[in-house]
């Protein structure tokens, strides 16, 4: 099956065959505004049956051995990487990223898989020396059961990998729900991992109204876990609603990360990183870069290095050779980054580069900003605070060590932030005082599989990637055993 820019329908799966409903859901490309697919608005009734299924499916799936669960995830990595073009096309289309990031994510997507695979084979328990003689207390590690999975639309193939691999390593059955502007890759995604002939009901995807389905999970009390990635704003509203029934919830959410440059810093690797980081995915990226702190004796050089390079960035749709920067996900987000643009000068910042939506020849119906740097931010702007989620870089200025931390402490974020610097003895500083879940230092890549990525104060609660995101889909039970 090529994909084409024609529509196409794309099945739910619910209990191990194809869902779908009496009303579908138009799926758009964002760099034209046309229609390219539509899946299925399910109905409540439809979502309670996918955790009926998956509740039915998990105890024999909890009680296979790891061994052959990871066999399914391993093939179902292969079929991925088997389709990892037509995947990355697709991913391209629907989301607007560039093809060549769309085929770094497929590939992330399948070696997330291949990792959980493995891991999951480790989820160790422990045997803790007792107090009596004749007595062990033993740790056991157990899958939670049912678990919802939520999922964002700015990394629609990786966060499926994230979330589904580890929970179906662990032995939880899942529902998935998409994000409403990306369903088509999960969908793809899943289609493939049906056909490793998973038991029915192991794996389950929903899609349509957020709220109808998010109400479903969160009030069954057959689901008990949720692991969501998206905004602060969702987040909070799916942990209140999980007190409910006391779901176990990780939550992957937004942020408002700095960079802070010092003046022996290698600017030239700092200038191309932070260009890399901010203009990735459109900026759509949860820990790329919102505020750059340059130190004021070195602010001019580094802005004139970071200026060609946002100057030359290449905005197009994704599937145009050597396009750099795509379109944003929706009008909504387009006109977010205008008002924090427009209050940002209104409050003196200046723009070097962009400041303005595209509209000419190729860019008139979709959704797509010009790369932008702003100099003479200030803390007053509502830029320094919220997440812009856009390829806006910001540039601000600071004087000492002490500001600088006091400065990129003071967000209810706590993601990611990254430093430069060459001074050992202030890198050791700068990680123990940021508050962040999350440190570059000298370079701005993060999300690596075996490493536990995730965020403190209000960018989240857990951790995905590394055997910690497996622990996330594991409870505890302790037990004392007296044997005489
Ligand atoms: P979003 O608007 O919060 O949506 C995320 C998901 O939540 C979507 O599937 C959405 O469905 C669903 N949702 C919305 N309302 C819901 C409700 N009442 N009940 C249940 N589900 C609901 O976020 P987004 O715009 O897709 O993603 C961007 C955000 O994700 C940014 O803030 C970014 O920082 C964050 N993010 C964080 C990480 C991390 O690791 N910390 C990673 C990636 C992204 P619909 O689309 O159908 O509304």
């Amino acid at each position: 099956m090529s994909i084409t820019r024609t529509d196409q329908y794309f099945f739910n799966w619910i209990n191990g065959g194809q869902a779908e409903s009496e009303k579908a859901m138009p799926v758009l490309n964002p760099a034209t505004g046309e229609m390219i697919g539509r899946v299925p608005d399910l109905d409540e009734a439809s979502v309670r049956n996918a955790v009926d299924s998956a509740y039915r499916a998990f105890p024999s799936w909890a009680a296979l051995p790891a061994r052959e669960r990871s066999r399914y995830l391993n093939d179902w990595a292969q079929r991925i990487e088997q389709d990892r073009e037509q995947l990355a096309r697709l991913l391209s289309l629907e989301q607007g990223k560039p093809l060549r990031e769309a085929l770094g994510e497929i590939a992330g997507t399948a070696d997330i898989i291949r990792w959980y695979a493995e891991e999951g084979k480790r989820a160790y328990g422990e045997i803790i020396p007792a107090s009596n003689a004749g007595q062990q207390l033993l740790v056991y590690r157990e899958p939670v059961g049912v678990v919802g999975l939520i999922t964002p639309m700015n990394f629609p193939a990786a966060t499926v990998a994230r979330k589904v691999a580890p929970a179906l390593a662990a032995g939880c059955t899942v529902i998935l729900k998409p994000a409403e502007s990306t369903p088509m890759i999960a969908l793809a995604l899943f289609r493939r991992l049906m056909e490793t002939e998973l038991p029915a009901g192991v794996a389950n995807l929903v899609t349509g109204d957020a709220s109808v389905i998010g109400q479903c999970l969160m009030s069954d009390a057959r689901v008990r876990k949720i692991s969501f990635t998206g905004s602060t704003k969702v987040g909070k509203r799916l942990m209140e609603q999980a007190a409910q029934s006391v779901k176990k919830v990780s939550l992957e959410l937004g942020g408002n990360s700095p960079a802070i440059v010092f003046p022996d810093a290698d600017l030239d690797k700092a200038a191309a990183d932070l260009a890399a980081n901010k203009f990735e995915n459109c900026g759509q990226v949860c820990n790329g870069i919102n505020l750059i702190y340059a130190h004021e004796d070195i602010r001019d050089a580094l802005i004139a290095k970071l200026l060609p390079i946002v100057q030359a960035l290449k905005v197009a749709p994704g599937d145009v050779p050597g396009a750099d920067i795509g379109p944003l996900i929706n009008e909504r987000a387009v006109e977010k980054v205008e008002r924090l643009v427009r209050d940002a000068v209104a409050k003196g910042a200046n723009i070097l580069a962009g400041g303005e939506r595209l509209t000419g020849d190729g860019f008139a119906a979709g959704y797509f900003y010009a790369p932008t740097l702003l100099s003479n931010v200030k803390r007053d702007m509502s830029i320094t605070h919220e997440e812009i989620f856009g390829p806006v870089a910001t540039v601000l200025t600071f004087k000492t060590e002490e500001e600088v931390l006091a400065n990129a402490n003071d967000t209810a974020y706590g993601l990611a932030s990254y430093v430069y610097t060459s001074d050992f003895t202030r890198i050791h500083r700068i990680i123990q005082g940021l508050q962040t879940g999350n440190i570059g230092v000298n370079g701005t890549s993060l999300a690596y599989t075996q490493a536990p990525f995730g965020g403190i104060k209000e960018s989240g609660i857990g951790r995905e990637g590394g055997r910690q995101g497996l622990e996330e889909f594991m409870s505890l039970k302790y037990v004392a055993l007296t044997t005489v």
